[in-house]
């Protein structure tokens, strides 16, 4: 993940591919996303969950798989979560968890992805 405000926030806390220390300049699909969504005022960043938090996802969420992975540019060659064949336990970023725990507890919606396909 790249040296940036949502590094500190997001990846850093949550992620298990982040890396302390490492100085990369691409950022996964579901960090740009949640990035995007406090950016715009959508997801306050007061109110995301901080520390550890659990990881809601026991299985893949197809709606994410294809609007979040399917543009991510990690997807094809640094993400377990999304390696074919399938890497059994393997865990999404975090910040495709974040957007799990987010859906499930009704604090985002599918339109609210819709809106950062752009991003
Ligand atoms: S789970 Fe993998 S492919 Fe999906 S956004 Fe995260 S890093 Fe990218």
């Amino acid at each position: 993940m790249p040296s940036s405000d949502f590094a500190d926030y997001l990846c850093r806390e949550h992620c298990p591919y982040y890396r302390i220390g490492t100085a990369e300049t691409l950022a996964c699909q579901g960090a740009l996303t949640v990035a995007a969504l406090v950016g715009r005022g959508r997801l306050p960043r007061a109110g995301l969950p901080e520390g550890t938090f659990p990881i809601p996802p026991t299985g893949h969420m197809s709606g994410l798989d294809e609007r979040i992975c399917g543009r991510c540019e990690f997807r094809a060659a640094d993400c377990d979560f999304q390696a074919h064949p399938p890497i059994p336990d393997s865990l999404p970023c975090g910040g495709y968890r974040l957007l799990v725990l987010l859906l499930q507890s009704r604090r985002l919606t599918d339109a609210d992805l819709a809106t950062i396909d752009d991003v």
